[in-house]
C-alpha cells in the first residue's frame, strides 16, 4: 500500500542533511532535524536560515514565507523524536557501521508502517536493510550536493525493497519538486559509478602524461559540456572521498577496470585532498 507522508525525520544535521530538512519544510512537510549534539543541530538550523535569508534578499522568498518555513522543522539531539515519523531519512558519515547501528535503533523505536531511506552515496541499500526487520519498506534516496539547487534524487531499490515503498519515495521525491530516477541496487549505483570511472580515467592522464590537468578539464568542459572539468570536480568532493568511493566500486565489482589510479593513491598519502586541504590537481593556497 502506497504511503502518505506527513512527517519527516532527517538523521544528520550536515551539508546533506540540513538541505533535505530545508527542500521538505519547504513543502510543508513536518521536519524533525536530528544531530549527535546541540551544537551541530545549531549549525544545520543556522545553514537554513542563512539560505532563507539569502532567498529573501533574491525576492525568491517573502519573509513571511522564511517564518513558516523555519515553523515546520524541529530540532533535536534524541532518536525518540522520529518515533511518529512516516519517513526517517538518514544522512550522516558514510560509514557502514555507523550507518547500519543507527538502521538497527531506528528501526526498533520508528512505528511499524514507517519507511526508512539512506543518502549513502555508495555503500549498498541491501546491506543497509540487513540491519532492520522492515527491509520491504527500506530504500536510499540519494540526494545531490546542493540540495536546495540539485535536481535529481537517485532512487536505488535494494533486493527487498517493495514496489508500494519505491513508488512511496519516488511521489515523495515529486513533491519535493525534484526528479526521481530509480536504479537497483549495486555497487556506486549509476551516479557515482560512472561518474568515477571518468574521474579516475582523468587521473590515470594525469599520471601517464597524456595531457596536462588543465587540458583535460578544458577538453570535457568545452567539448563535452561538463560545467566542471574531471579533475577540478574531484578537487570539490575531496580526493579522500574520491578513493575511497573508488575502493568500494574495487571491491564490490571484483573487477580491475575499477581500480584506484595509483597516482590518487599518492596524491591522498601526500595529505594533497583538495579544496578542503589547500592542494589537489590545482593549488588552492593563494587567493584567487
Ligand atoms: P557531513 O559530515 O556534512 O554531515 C554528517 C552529519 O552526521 C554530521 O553533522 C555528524 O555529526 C552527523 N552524525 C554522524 N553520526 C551520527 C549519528 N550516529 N547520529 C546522528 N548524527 C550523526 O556529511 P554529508 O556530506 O552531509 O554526508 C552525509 C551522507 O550523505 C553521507 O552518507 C554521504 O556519502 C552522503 N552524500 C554526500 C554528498 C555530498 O556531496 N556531501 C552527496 C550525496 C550524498
Amino acid at each position: 500500500m502506497i504511503m502518505t507522508i506527513q512527517k519527516i525525520g532527517i538523521v544528520g544535521a550536515g551539508t546533506m542533511g540540513h538541505g533535505i530538512a530545508l527542500v521538505a519544510a519547504k513543502q510543508g512537510f513536518t521536519v524533525v532535524l536530528q544531530d549527535l549534539t546541540e551544537d551541530l543541530v545549531k549549525k544545520g538550523r543556522a545553514a537554513i536560515e542563512r539560505f532563507c535569508d539569502k532567498s529573501v534578499e533574491k525576492g525568491k522568498m517573502t519573509g513571511e514565507q522564511k517564518t513558516t518555513l523555519l515553523g515546520h522543522i524541529e530540532t533535536t539531539t534524541s532518536l525518540d523524536r522520529f518515533a511518529d515519523c512516516d519517513l526517517v531519512i538518514e544522512a550522516v558519515v558514510e560509514n557502514p557501521t555507523v550507518k547500519k547501528e543507527l538502521f538497527g535503533k531506528l528501526d526498533r523505536l520508528c512505528k511499524k508502517d514507517a519507511i526508512l531511506a539512506s543518502n549513502t552515496s555508495t555503500i549498498p541499500i541491501t546491506d543497509l536493510a540487513s540491519a532492520t526487520k522492515r527491509p520491504e519498506q527500506f530504500i536510499g534516496m540519494h540526494f545531490m550536493n546542493p540540495v536546495p539547487l540539485m535536481k535529481l534524487v537517485e532512487i536505488i531499490r535494494g533486493l527487498r525493497t517493495s514496489p508500494a515503498t519505491t513508488q512511496t519515495i519516488t511521489e515523495l521525491a515529486l513533491r519535493l519538486e525534484k526528479t526521481p530516477v530509480e536504479v537497483n541496487d549495486g555497487p556506486g549505483f549509476v551516479s557515482n559509478r560512472v561518474l568515477f570511472m571518468m574521474i579516475n580515467e582523468a587521473i590515470f592522464c594525469v599520471q601517464d602524461g597524456t595531457a596536462s590537468v588543465e587540458a583535460i578539464d578544458n577538453i570535457m568542459k568545452l567539448g563535452m559540456n561538463h560545467p566542471m572539468g574531471p579533475l577540478e570536480l574531484a578537487d570539490l568532493i575531496g580526493l579522500d572521498t574520491s578513493l575511497s568511493i573508488m575502493n568500494v566500486l574495487y571491491h564490490g565489482f571484483n573487477d580491475s577496470k575499477y581500480r584506484p589510479c595509483p597516482l590518487l593513491q599518492k596524491m591522498v598519502q601526500a595529505g594533497y585532498l583538495g579544496r578542503k586541504s589547500g592542494k589537489g590537481f590545482y593549488d588552492y593556497s593563494k587567493k584567487g
